[in-house]
Parts: C-alpha cells; structure tokens; sequence
C-alpha cells in the first residue's frame, strides 16, 4: 500500500511526487507513455534530439525556487543560457524585430518606433512586474477552493490596480499606438490560450516575465528540466511505473480504493489525478462521483490545440533565431478561426523554434532543428494531406521571409504532431495543446477545482486545474496539490 498514487508524470504530476516524497510519504508515479514528462516529452531521430512540446523557458524564478524547496539549484541539473535577442518577430518580408534581453535596448527600439513609447513602457513595465511580484505571491499560489481565500485587504484594495476587469488588448492600447509594438506585447496572451482582448489586463505581467525576466535555454532542451525533476524524484524515493496506463480509479463510499491498470491493480490512501482533468473524471472515474458533466466540459472555452511539425535540416538556417514568430497576418482573422468559427486557418500565424542556434547537441554538424507550430482549433479533423499543405505554407513563409529555400531532399527527418496525436498520447480532451484559456471566467475560483467534493481523497492537478496551462503553472499545480493532500488527508496517511 502506498500513501499516495499519482497519475501522470508530466510537470504537475512530478512537482506533486517530489513535494510530497519529501515529507516522507511513499509515492508511486504511474504513466501511461514509454517515458516521464507529459506534454514535455522528447524524442531522438537521425541525430536529432526534439523537445515535443514547450520550448520558451520564461519565469526562471519559479524553477529556482521549486528546486530550493529540496535545498538544490537549477545548476545543479542543467545550465541556463539567456537568449539574445529573446526571439525574433517577423512582420512582413525585409521587415522583421529582434526582442533584445536588455530593456534599455528595447526601450530605444521603441521609441524609434513611436515617439514617447520609451517613457510610456516604463511605466508599462513598472505596472507588469508590480502584477507579477503580486500575482505569483498573492494569486497563483493559492488552490482557489473559495474566494475567501483572496479575501485580504491587500488584495481587495488591489482588486483594480491588478486590471482583473480590461483586457491586455485595452490596457496595451492605453500606453501605445503603434501596431508592431502592440503585437509584441499582445503576443504573451497567445500562450494563456486566448486572444488579447479575452485576456484580463492582469496577465501584462507575462511582459514583466517575457521582457524583464527574461528567455532562457536549458542546454540539452527543454527536456531537461523533466530529467531534473525525474532525478530529484529518485533521490527522494519515488517509485515510477511507466507504459502503466491507468484504466480505472474504483472507488468505495466515496472513497479511492483501487486504481487499474490493464494487469496490474494498486492501491494507495490517497490519489492525486495529474492526467488530463476531463479524461480522468470521463473515463476513469463512475459518474455518481464526477465533479463535472460532458456539457459543462463542452462549454469551457479551450486554449487552442496545435499542427507541430519536427524537421531535421540538412543544413543551416540563416535569418532564423532561436525563437521566431511569424506575426505578418492579420490576427483578428486569425483568432476567429481558432475561437469564433472553428475551422483550419486561411492565413495562419506560426512559430519557427530552431534550438539548434544555441545548442549544438541538438542536430548534426552543419543541420538544423528545426520545430514548427501552427495554432488551431481544437477538435478539428486533419490528416496527412491538410497538414503537409500547412506544412509546405510554413516553408514557403521561412523561405520568402529569410531567402532559405527549403526543398524536400533538405528534409532528413519529419514528424508531424496534431490533434488526434494529442489525443492519442496524452488523453488530452479535443486534443487540446494547453488546456483551458485563461479568461476571467476561467481563471481562479472559476476553474475545475482541485479537491473532488464526491471523493475524499483524490485531488486534481496539472494544467486543466488552477492556476492553468504553462510549465511553471503546472508546476506550481503540482505543489499547490501535495499542500492539499497533506492537509486534507490526514487522516488517511494516519492509518
Ligand atoms: C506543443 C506545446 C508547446 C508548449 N509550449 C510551452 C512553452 O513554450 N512554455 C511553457 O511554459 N508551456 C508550454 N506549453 C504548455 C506546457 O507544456 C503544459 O502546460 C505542461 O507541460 C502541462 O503539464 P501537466 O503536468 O499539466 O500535463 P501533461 O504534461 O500532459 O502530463 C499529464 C500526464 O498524464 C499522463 N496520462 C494521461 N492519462 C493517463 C492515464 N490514464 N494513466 C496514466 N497516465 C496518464 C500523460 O501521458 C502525461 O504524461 C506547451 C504545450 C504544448 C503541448
């Protein structure tokens, strides 16, 4: 028997092991894929080393202190880079802006731009580190079980400094007019799943992150922090079971009994379901005891799903930087496809990640890794055709933009990743990419809650959950869990 079982190894699930490891209980990992990490997967291929999923290491603050919580640094498991320019956005052809690391730098790029914009974004930037400095203190760490929780004077006095009730779209325009400088500070609302003027204006402080903070790189990818965390988990006595998909959580008067694999059965007095939320209260759960009904999963309002595409180049890249967004179509048309009226895009925006600028251990001499993403609406059917028209779209965009010209023979390796591939790997509800968008009403006490009010002890986490979707927020969803387990079911670690 052990204390606690936890379904899914992805960066909640890990963060939740290791938290509650360290305060002795004896924990089990079960995962249903042939390795850890969840949506941060990796995989090699003619030489080439691909991270699956995330790729933008932002709010190096929340991994310094997830490892310090084990008395470790991040160096202890990986070195970070800090990536100049941060990442480079292209607008048009010969007409592209290279973010810089220093805010000076960009301050003058700015102005440069708009007359005044480097006085105005420092007070941007002032407002968007004031939000995270309170946001990551006073917001994301809370469970959000209640809104008694946020019920500090504090917070209440603060409740229209945060900018809970605009959106980035409004609150960008206030301070700016010029559209280029808009695009880049809109852009981070992209990774919140929803389109800047769905977006409370609280989030500007991904700004403070992306800007001030920083992007960084973990030598070796992404991947790296998974490895780091999976290290950790080790040292500190988890178990893992990989290939072990759970098929069942069998529960007695409201309580975790037995949790099922296809031949092997396990028990444990508490369970943390760190799997996609909707796929284990759907399938693996009985309904008397779902917290949620289909219908209400129908109505929340999805971040987008995503057509990935893995290429190993047979040569380099000039003109690309690490990161790379193609801004240079109209966004509003392009949110519409993806939110409004669900369907593949006429003019997609995309994103070129070609770690292999910074990391040689990524690709062979003289090629280049090279990681395409479209966004698309989730649940939509593609198949090879569509995707390889989108696929050929994305090239012709990179070869007029930055005169590569990227033939077939130049390709060594390709895999595409979409919606059905989401679905297949990671039980991921439409075969969403990251979850639920971060719209008011979805954010907070408006989520699916962490703790089932049907099942004593079983309590959610990961990126469905609170806070929402992005590494550091599964991350930290995967804390905020352990505190609750230990908290809420005392009990049962007591028998
Ligand atoms: C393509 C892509 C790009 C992204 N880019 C970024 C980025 O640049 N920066 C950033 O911060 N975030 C990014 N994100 C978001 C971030 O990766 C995710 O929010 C985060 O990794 C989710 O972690 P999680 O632990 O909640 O879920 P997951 O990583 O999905 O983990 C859940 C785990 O549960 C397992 N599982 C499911 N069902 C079962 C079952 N029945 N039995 C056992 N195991 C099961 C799955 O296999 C999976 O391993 C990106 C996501 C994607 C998909």
């Amino acid at each position: 028997m052990k204390d606690v079982i936890v379904i899914g190894s992805g960066f909640a699930g890990l963060a939740a092991a290791c938290y509650l490891a360290k305060e002795g209980k004896k924990v089990l990992v079960l995962e249903k894929n042939e390795s850890v990490g969840g949506r941060a997967s990796f995989f090699k291929a003619e030489g080439f080393a691909f991270d699956m999923g995330p790729s933008w290491y932002w709010m190096p603050d929340v991994f310094d202190k997830f490892f310090a919580d084990f008395g470790k640094k991040t160096s202890d498991y990986y070195q970070l880079e800090r990536l100049d320019p941060g990442y480079k956005v292209f607008y048009a052809k010969n007409d592209a802006f290279n973010v810089p690391a220093s805010v000076e730098d960009l301050a003058a790029l700015f102005e440069a731009l708009e007359p005044g914009a480097a006085k105005q974004f420092e007070k941007f930037l002032k407002d968007a580190k004031y939000k995270y400095q309170r946001g990551i203190n006073d917001l994301v760490n809370k469970p959000s079980l209640s809104l008694l929780e946020f019920a500090n004077p504090l917070l209440l006095r603060d409740v229209f400094a945060l900018d809970l009730f605009s959106s980035v779209e409004d609150l960008v325009s206030k301070y700016f007019k010029h559209p280029k400088i808009k695009k880049i500070l809109e852009f981070p609302s992209y990774f919140l799943g929803a389109t800047p003027n769905k977006i409370p204006a609280l989030y500007s402080l991904m700004n403070y992150a992306d800007l001030e903070l920083g992007t960084w790189y973990p030598q070796g990818g992404m991947h790296e922090i998974i490895k780091a965390m999976h290290a950790l988990a080790l040292e500190l006595g988890v178990e893992f079971r990989l290939n072990a998909e759970v098929k069942k959580i069998e529960i007695q008067d409201g309580e975790v009994k037995n949790i099922l694999c296809e031949n092997a059965s396990f028990s444990s007095k508490a369970l943390v379901a760190a799997a996609d939320y909707h796929y284990v209260e759907q399938h693996l759960i009985e309904e008397k005891y779902r917290q949620y009904d289909e219908a209400y999963w129908d109505k929340q309002v999805l971040a987008p799903s995503s057509l990935i595409y893995y290429l190993g180049i047979n040569k380099k890249l000039e003109g690309l930087e690490h990161h790379n967004l193609f801004f240079d179509k109209d966004f509003e048309a392009f949110g519409k496809d993806i939110y409004d009226h669900p369907k593949w895009p006429d003019e997609p925006l995309f994103y070129a990640c070609v770690p292999s600028k910074t990391d040689a251990s990524v690709a062979p001499e003289n090629c280049e890794n090279l990681f395409l993403l479209m966004p698309v609406a989730p649940n939509l059917d593609g198949g090879e055709e569509l995707h390889e028209k989108y696929l050929q779209m994305m090239l012709d965009r990179i070869s007029d933009f930055t005169s590569n010209k990227i033939t077939k023979e130049d390709i060594l390796f390709k895999r595409a990743f979409a919606h059905q591939d989401f679905k297949d790997r990671y039980h991921a509800y439409k075969g969403n990419a990251y979850g639920l968008a971060n719209t008011l009403m979805q954010t907070a006490v408006f989520k699916p809650k962490m703790m089932n009010k049907n099942i004593k002890n079983l309590v959610y986490a990961g990126q469905l959950t609170v806070p929402g979707p992005g590494v550091p927020p599964s991350l930290i969803s995967g804390k905020l869990a352990a505190e609750l387990a230990l908290k809420h079911f005392k009990t049962y670690f007591h028998d």
